[in-house]
């Protein structure tokens, strides 16, 4: 019998669960841990690290240690994002020939996708290891407001690892589902999920084994990695102020201070105040120089509260889509590691006027919810009857002046599929382009170009007469296929299509080819 396996690839830490009978439970890494640290290194030898040893070298080796990849999945090089994200990674990101981004290693670059891919490997390792047998079937989740190049670029991910995925689900609704069977609550519920780099607010309605999502809204730049960088930020701006000296150049320093501020912010949730020590930081002509600061809760609080602000906008948004008030939402589950930080756990609290719902680890439920789902689709999970999700964006084309038509609104439930009929506007026009885009904006050219679909071989006639009708679909991984008929014939049009963005299926085989089908091997695995 196969493996029933469930994986929340996170931007900072990732963890695997599998169902045993019907409960989902955890399954340790390699070194006994729950989460495994979404790092990955390269040595000098050529040694390749993943999690945890990865992790423990990188303050020797920044530059081909790569943290937080999952922010660079789907994204263009020149997106302001991957700019700014330039500015403190120690590691060196470039373009590749079709604008995605690439991170540049001493030796060779890699796209984010093969980097996410060693991971997952690792993971499948750990689950083999675990069971003592293949494992190859998997449900893996994503933020969800992930677009579809986001998305795409995680399967292809786990198809370079050797892993099938049987289904792309949300993050927040896996813990719904996590949360809905272990509890047996009925209502309405908001998942607030706030990880270490994204941020998300899903509401949904649980009835009898029936989850509904009602709309979801986030922010793919928002989590904790954030409030790292403002502690960094401070350390770094008071060390200039009493000594002179810039360490912003000094990336072997940032990754120094950036651990030792994500290590003092996880303290400051349980206690008021603590002690950041780094010794020699730095040093003059005349001296070493050391950072040795106090922090306290309230300091941290001040120097994040904007973060925390951010959110609510979200929730209001995704509260309007569902045309609630927060007072109709019956449980608010705390998702991701940040959700741990006191005045995130307030600020929830005073928006929906009641306290979130205690005993459920943020770091493991979104995984016990995957690992649910894929017990779903493996017929194992007999309470469950439904789950409706919903698409995080609007789909919709280009039309004439960089206009943008919506076919299919955000927050519809997928599976979707919508219909239009196309034809030419010339005489013996044999093609027809069709530009697909996800987002919200009025305008074309600030919403995420998918692909481009040109409808070609279209029998010369007079403008006007041909008609082809163009079906967009939304499958349940939340990914865009769009298919297209000719009336007349009733026959399949045939369709070019060019994506934006993301590897091609002969690339991804070719990777695959190259690391041998992708085996999954140990942290350390050369
Ligand atoms: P996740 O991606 O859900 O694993 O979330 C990881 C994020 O949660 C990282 O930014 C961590 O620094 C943060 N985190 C973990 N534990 C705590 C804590 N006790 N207090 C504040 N943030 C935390």
């Amino acid at each position: 019998m196969s493996h029933v396996i469930g994986i929340d690839l996170g931007t900072t830490y990732s963890c695997i669960a599998y169902l045993e009978g019907s409960q989902p439970v955890v399954i340790p890494n390699l070194e006994g841990l729950q989460t495994t640290p979404s790092v990955v290194s390269f040595t000098s030898t050529g040694e390749r690290l993943v999690g945890t040893l990865a992790l423990r070298q990188a303050i020797t080796n920044p530059r081909n240690t790569i943290f937080a990849v999952k922010r660079l999945v789907g994204q263009k090089f020149a997106s302001p994002e991957v700019q700014k994200a330039r500015e403190r990674l120690a590691y060196r990101l470039v373009e590749a020939p079709n604008g995605d981004v690439l991170v540049s290693l001493d030796s060779r670059s890699l796209s984010p996708q093969e980097i996410s891919s060693m991971i997952l490997g690792y993971l499948k390792t750990c689950a083999e290891s675990f069971f003592g047998g293949k494992v190859t079937d998997v449900v893996v989740t994503v933020p969800a407001h992930f677009n579809d190049h986001q998305r795409q670029a995680t399967k292809d991910a786990a198809q370079i690892c050797g892993l099938n995925v049987q289904r792309v689900i949300n993050e927040p609704t896996a813990a719904g589902l996590a949360y809905g069977l272990n509890t047996g609550n009925n209502g309405t519920a908001a998942v607030f999920d706030l990880g270490g780099g994204t941020f998300d607010i899903t509401l949904l309605e649980i009835s009898d084994g029936v989850f509904n999502v009602l709309a979801t809204n986030g922010d793919s730049y928002l989590g904790g990695e954030d409030f790292d960088n403002r502690v960094l930020e401070w350390l770094v701006e008071d060390f200039r102020r009493e000594t002179g000296l810039d360490l912003a150049p000094d990336k072997l320093a940032l990754q120094r201070i950036k651990e030792a501020a994500e290590k003092a912010k996880r303290e400051l949730s349980f206690t008021l105040e603590t002690e950041i020590n780094l010794p020699f930081i730095s040093s003059d002509k005349s001296d070493s120089k050391h950072i040795r600061k106090v922090l306290t809760r309230g300091t941290l609080e001040a120097l994040t509260a904007d973060l925390v602000e951010k959110t609510v906008p979200h929730i209001e948004k995704a509260l309007a889509d569902a045309r609630l008030g927060p007072e109709s939402i019956g449980q608010v589950i705390l998702v991701g590691g940040q959700t741990r930080m006191p005045m995130v756990k307030k600020k929830v609290t005073e928006f929906f006027g009641r306290v979130p719902e205690e005993h459920i680890n943020p770091d493991e439920i979104v995984a016990m919810g995957a690992a649910v789902q894929s017990g779903i689709l493996h017929g194992r999970v007999q309470d469950l009857v439904l789950l409706l999700d919903v698409t995080p964006h609007s789909l919709g084309i280009e039309t004439e002046n960089d206009g943008y038509e919506v076919i299919i609104d955000r927050n519809a439930t997928i599976p979707t599929h919508k219909t239009k009929a196309f034809t030419t506007v010339e005489h013996n026009q044999r093609r027809v382009k069709i530009h697909v885009l996800q987002g919200e904006s009025p305008l074309a050219s600030l919403n995420v170009s998918l692909a481009v679909f040109e409808l070609v071989g279209i029998e010369p006639a007079p403008a006007g007469v041909p008609q082809i009708d163009v079906t967009f679909e939304i499958n349940a991984d939340g990914l865009v296929q769009v298919s297209a008929t000719d009336v007349e014939t009733g026959r399949q049009h045939k369709i070019e299509i060019r994506p934006s963005s993301g590897l091609m299926p002969s690339e991804v085989k070719e990777i695959m080819r190259s690391l041998g089908e992708g085996e999954g091997k140990p942290g350390a695995d050369g």
